[in-house]
């Protein structure tokens, strides 16, 4: 958690200066209300938690000094309020052998990385985890999962360059239920730039991987890159109906001003938040906890 403190200070930094600019030294009046508001909504937490927390700073303090305190302690509560009820962990021991998850966003997002973090928890627990290198279109995306198979001596199933995505699917869930393995993990493309077929290819995936087991892929995880900020609202709308997420993982909350954009996605989608990304090696994923990411985006 130090390092996502540390890594989420810029987003409590910029809110922290920005509380400074309106409180210091001047009684409560509307005008800083609204800016405190704009401070938030700037910070990517939404207008609806924005304007919420502006609503409760202001009840029975007009006309007083409010201190930054106070108004930190308000800002972490409220979030936490907003975040609570989805904090989920991601639970793979729901009896189905093999527990298949399907992990989908935009290129560049952090899917191959969050696979390999996974695939080292799960192995690490003690659970066999196959891979599965359904970005099919890019040979930098086959090699990066295959090195994390091979560092964590896992079987990674992969195709030449251009492969169907969807048989090496099949294939994948297949000879994991041969194998009496407990996890797979689909690695897919992330062409945002064309929709329809990013559509096809995923709910191809999907058809297909439900032939070898109907009620799979039993977790489709969105993958999301915090720094991105008010752009990640759009993919949660346009994956969620490709692919029927049903959970998220925000990675790059190491270091980014963005991170307040998890509040507005939660409070919009209401979706489960499963992991956090703070780094780029094996141990930087850390199950989300609301009260900690309240805490560290308060400052
Ligand atoms: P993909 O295209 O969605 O599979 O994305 P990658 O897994 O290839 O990740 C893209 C880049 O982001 C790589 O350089 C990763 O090392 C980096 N990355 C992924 N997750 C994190 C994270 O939590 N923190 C940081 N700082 N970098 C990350």
């Amino acid at each position: 958690w130090t390092r996502l403190r540390e890594g989420l200070a810029r987003s409590s930094n910029s809110i922290g200066a920005g509380l400074i600019a309106i409180f210091t030294k001047r009684k409560l009046d509307s005008g800083m209300l609204d800016d405190l508001e704009d401070v938030l909504i700037r910070a990517d937490l939404g207008v609806a938690t924005a304007a919420r927390i502006a609503q409760i700073v202001g009840k029975g303090r007009y006309d007083k000094n409010v201190e930054i305190e106070e108004v930190k302690d308000i800002l972490a509560t409220e979030v936490e309020r907003v975040l609570g009820p989805y904090a989920k962990p991601l639970d793979v021991d729901t009896g189905e052998k093999p527990f298949v998850i399907l992990v989908v966003g935009v290129n560049g997002s952090g899917k191959t990385t969050t696979i390999g973090k996974l695939a080292s928890q799960f192995s690490g627990e003690g659970r066999k985890v196959l891979l599965a290198a359904g970005d099919t279109f890019r040979a930098a995306a086959v090699m990066q999962l295959r090195i994390w198979g091979e560092r964590l001596s896992c079987p990674v199933i992969y195709r030449e360059q251009g492969a169907d995505a969807s048989a090496l699917a099949f294939d994948a869930v297949k000879a994991a239920r041969e194998r009496g393995d407990d996890v797979v993990l689909i690695d897919t493309a992330g062409r945002l730039q064309n929709r329809a077929e990013l559509m096809a290819e995923l709910d191809k995936i999907i058809r297909v991987v439900r032939k070898v087991d109907e009620s799979a892929p039993h977790a489709v995880l969105l993958v999301l890159d915090a720094t991105v900020g008010q752009n990640a609202l759009s993919q949660v709308e346009i994956f969620g109906r490709v692919a029927g997420v049903t959970g998220l993982v925000m990675t790059k909350l190491d270091g980014t001003a963005r991170g307040g954009i998890l509040v507005a996605i939660t409070d919009k989608f209401h979706l489960p938040i499963h992991y956090i990304g703070v780094g780029e090696t094996a141990g930087d994923l850390e199950p989300f906890t609301a009260r900690e990411f309240a805490r560290a985006i308060a400052g």
